[in-house]
């Protein structure tokens, strides 16, 4: 997965990819839905903007529809219905869209917002789609979860990441942050610190395990049926968790990031976290690059250890008992 800390930066490599006939056919873009949503339209402007300038202008008035999701080229689709679900007919009355030529003599597009709400079958019949890809069609797959997308979509597809500039990755990293601050130094700090940590998000899993039982009727399950909709909203929440701890371990990231431009003596104007210059440099007083750079490696592995379904207690227990670790072994 590629990440890009400025949104300007990534419109700027798709414009180039589309100069030179490199668009893919089909993105996610992984991150907050105002980013997520926004990129699409710009990307999608740039497709159909009238203005011949090579770049959307925004005014005219295909990038004027473009916004407003109405373009007669380009298909807008978000969970609608009770269940907040994509479904398959929905995905299904996309082919016909998709295969049409287009009104304007240029491309088709379909937009997935929310597209890991899609379900199975809908899901499979999207893969149908992106499996055969038209020539200057596009398929935006827009997702605050992309763990949650199937494996063979998400495979099928340039997977984009939307962190915005140098701004947080996503809601917990101030609490997270300010847990980090503070705890203290040597094993016990850190031991503090990754129980905090793992406290913090505990009641995050908790809050989409109802949001996912919520989501589904119940009523239409019986039996043999249920059990199965209950391993499907399982399997739902533990995906959507894995989004949650990936962004804490980016947020994680970002921190140590930090101490180690410090520990390498840089200035706190090239800090991500300028704000807590003077918890950065405690911290990085009396640590080595070489150790610095290992804390880095040490969250590498973190994130690896996501997809293995290890526990978060363990996760934070284990790894902050190497991040606090200071020059001795080193
Ligand atoms: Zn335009």
């Amino acid at each position: 997965m590629s990440s890009e800390s400025d949104d300007g930066t990534l419109f700027e490599r798709l414009r180039r990819a589309l100069e030179s006939g490199r668009l893919a056919h089909a993105y996610v873009f992984a991150g907050l839905p105002s980013r997520t949503h926004a990129m699409a339209i710009r990307l999608l402007q740039l497709l159909h903007c009238d203005s011949g300038s090579g770049r959307p202008c925004g005014r005219c008035p295909a990038c004027r529809n473009v916004a407003a999701h109405r373009h007669a080229d380009s298909l807008w689709i978000e969970p609608r219905n009770k269940s907040r679900n994509i479904d398959i007919d929905t995905v299904r009355s996309i082919r016909g869209h998709m295969a049409r030529s287009s009104m304007a003599g240029r491309w088709k597009s379909a937009v997935f917002a929310g597209a890991d709400r899609m379900q199975e079958p809908a899901a499979n019949a999207l893969l149908k789609m992106l499996e055969e890809p038209t020539p200057d069609t596009i398929f935006l797959l827009l997702s605050d979860n992309p763990q949650a997308l199937l494996d063979t979509v998400r495979s099928r597809c340039q997977v984009l990441r939307l962190h915005g500039g140098g701004g947080a990755p996503d809601a917990f990293s101030g609490p997270m942050l300010e847990i980090l601050e503070a705890g203290g130094p040597g094993v016990i700090g850190g031991l503090l610190r990754a129980r905090r940590l793992g406290a913090l998000l505990k009641p995050e899993r908790e809050r989409i395990e109802k949001e996912e039982k919520a989501a589904v009727n119940w009523d239409l399950y019986e039996g043999k049926a249920r059990e199965r909709m209950e391993e499907i909203v399982d399997a739902r929440v533990a995906a959507r968790y894995k989004g949650t701890l990936s962004d804490a371990l980016l947020a994680l990231e970002r921190w140590y990031h930090d101490i180690l431009l410090c520990a390498a003596g840089a200035g706190e104007s090239f800090f991500i976290h300028g704000d807590r210059a003077h918890s950065v440099r405690a911290l990085a007083a009396g640590l080595t690059c070489g150790r610095a750079c290992h804390n880095i490696r040490v969250i590498e592995d973190m994130k690896g250890q996501v997809d293995l379904n290890v526990s978060e207690s363990m996760l934070f227990d284990r790894a902050f008992a190497v991040l606090t670790a200071r020059n001795k072994e080193s």
